[in-house]
């Protein structure tokens, strides 16, 4: 038999978004419950130290979360170990089945999905995937003791991922298409400070070499995009580190989205094109993409939340 499960407020995601949600529709004793998704905590689990939470000069990104989940519970937040597989905003209650099987239906949604790691699309990447190529470096930099690593990317993501790997790798390459990078200037001072750090500018990557048994990656093939000339070099491990996607498959067909698949809010607030739809974090930005904005968004998605249901009574 399906088990149904009705709430006032369902919050879709466990990152700085959600749980700053479940924290805020707690005391406004909306009883929500969240559903955490295939990565409880969102994308701050796949870091190491983050240096701009507001009241921690330093804090490990999966304590931050850790943190959080335990705050949101506190204040009477329910959180569902579950995956949202498919969401029906045409009518309310809204309608949405979680992986586990169990259906939840809900008087207001708040989407708290944020984003995932964009990948280049080449054949050989893929090919790879979990033999030598990854975009987590957190995860998977362990694996790579006195080897050499490359990373393709420009943003702070890229610059942290080539920061953290120097603590196994013998020697890092990031491999920039541009000749400036995006990230924060203390990243990059402390980038270019950094002696196993080789820095390659206007450089994307062509193809992933490697064997298939054991199956395993054994260098790159380098484009140089001025010239087309192309350099191989040796790698064990390949960090591709180009920035994320909005996670906003759910609600595609249903949702106005802009800006290449973020969810459109009303300016100022976390509404939704659908009443009683509300979406907060990276979801919903293309801009800041920040833990501490993200936070700020799901505070407003709860208040927005909570006038929305009030008025509705
Ligand atoms: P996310 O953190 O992306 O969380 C999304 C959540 O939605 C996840 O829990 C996921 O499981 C869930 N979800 C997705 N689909 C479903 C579904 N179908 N059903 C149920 N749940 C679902 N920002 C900073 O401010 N400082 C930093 O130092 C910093 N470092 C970063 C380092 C890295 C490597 C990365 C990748 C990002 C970093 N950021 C940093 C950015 C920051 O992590 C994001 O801005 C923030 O996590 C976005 O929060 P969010 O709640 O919107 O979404
Ligand atoms: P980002 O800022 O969007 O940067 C993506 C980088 O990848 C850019 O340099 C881009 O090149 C490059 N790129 C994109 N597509 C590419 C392709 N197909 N081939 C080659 N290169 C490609 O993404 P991000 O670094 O993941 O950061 C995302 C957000 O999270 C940002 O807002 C960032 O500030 C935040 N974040 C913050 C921290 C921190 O505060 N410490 C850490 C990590 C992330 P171009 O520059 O040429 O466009």
């Amino acid at each position: 038999m399906t088990d149904t499960r009705h709430t006032r407020v369902l919050i879709i995601g466990s990152g700085p978004a959600g749980y700053t949600a479940g924290v805020y529709a707690s005391r406004a004793m909306l009883s929500p419950i969240l559903v955490q998704g295939i990565e409880p905590g969102g994308q701050l689990t796949t870091t190491t130290d983050v240096e701009n939470w507001p009241g921690d000069e330093s804090v490990m990104g999966p304590d931050l979360m850790v943190r959080m989940e335990a705050h949101a519970r506190a204040m009477g937040c329910e959180i569902v170990s579950d995956i949202i597989v498919s969401l029906d905003l045409s009518k309310r209650p809204f309608t949405a089945k979680g992986d586990s099987g169990t259906v939840y239906t809900a008087d207001a949604v708040i989407l708290a999905t944020g984003a995932r790691a964009k990948w280049l699309g080449l054949e050989s990447e893929e090919a790879f995937k979990g033999f030598g190529v990854s975009a987590c470096a957190t995860c998977d930099g362990f694996f790579y003791r006195n080897q050499e690593i490359v990373v393709v990317g420009g943003g702070n993501t890229a610059v942290e991922e080539a920061l953290f790997l120097t603590n196994f790798a013998s020697k890092v390459t990031l491999v920039h298409r541009r000749g400036e990078l995006r990230a924060e200037r203390i990243m990059q001072e402390r980038l270019f400070k950094h002696p196993k750090i080789e820095m390659l500018w206007h450089h994307e990557l062509a193809e992933v070499v490697g064997d298939e048994t054991p199956k395993g990656v054994t260098g790159v093939k380098l484009r140089n995009v001025e010239t087309g000339a192309i350099t191989e070099v040796p790698a064990k491990g390949v960090f591709i580190a180009i920035g994320h996607a909005p996670a906003s498959d759910l609600v595609k067909d249903q949702l106005e989205l802009h800006n290449g698949g973020y969810v459109k809010v009303e300016p100022g607030t976390a509404r939704t094109s659908i009443p009683g739809v509300f979406a907060a974090g990276d979801l919903t930005d293309h801009v800041y993409r920040q833990a501490i904005t993200s936070a700020g968004m799901g505070c407003m998605a709860a208040l927005d939340a909570e006038r929305w249901l009030a008025e509705q009574e």
